[in-house]
């Protein structure tokens, strides 16, 4: 079971902001920004290059999630992160989404 799998089981605690039948969505335990969510599909890929196109509609869902997530939140403006594989930052292998907001954004992302 990856880590996420365990916070969606509620086997280790999490915030969890919002969940529907595809993501479950909770707050990042290292924050980057003043509102920072991970939304993360039930069904455990490792990272969006795994995906195939059976996941489609999955990662449409993911996507939708994270939006419904961050109206929840109240933010307007914020960015959407997806690191995929070790060298882009991916330190958890179960792919997520990162809800960045409540903060100006800086362009590029380091
Ligand atoms: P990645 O680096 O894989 O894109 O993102 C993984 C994220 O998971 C990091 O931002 C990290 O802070 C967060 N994270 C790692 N372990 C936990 C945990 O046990 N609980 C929560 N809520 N977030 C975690």
């Amino acid at each position: 079971m990856t880590l996420f799998e365990k916070i969606i089981a509620r086997q280790i605690p999490a915030s969890i902001v919002y969940e529907d039948a595809w993501c479950v969505a909770f707050r990042d335990i290292s924050p980057q920004a003043p509102t920072h969510l991970l939304c993360v599909p039930r069904k455990a890929i490792e990272k969006v290059a795994d995906a195939v196109e059976d996941d489609a509609e999955l990662l449409g869902r993911v996507l939708l999630g994270a939006a419904s997530a961050a109206r929840q939140e109240g933010l307007e403006g914020y960015r959407l992160v997806i690191n995929n594989g070790e060298s882009a930052g991916q330190t958890v292998f179960h792919l997520h989404v990162h809800v960045l907001g409540g903060r100006r954004m800086a362009w590029p992302p380091g």
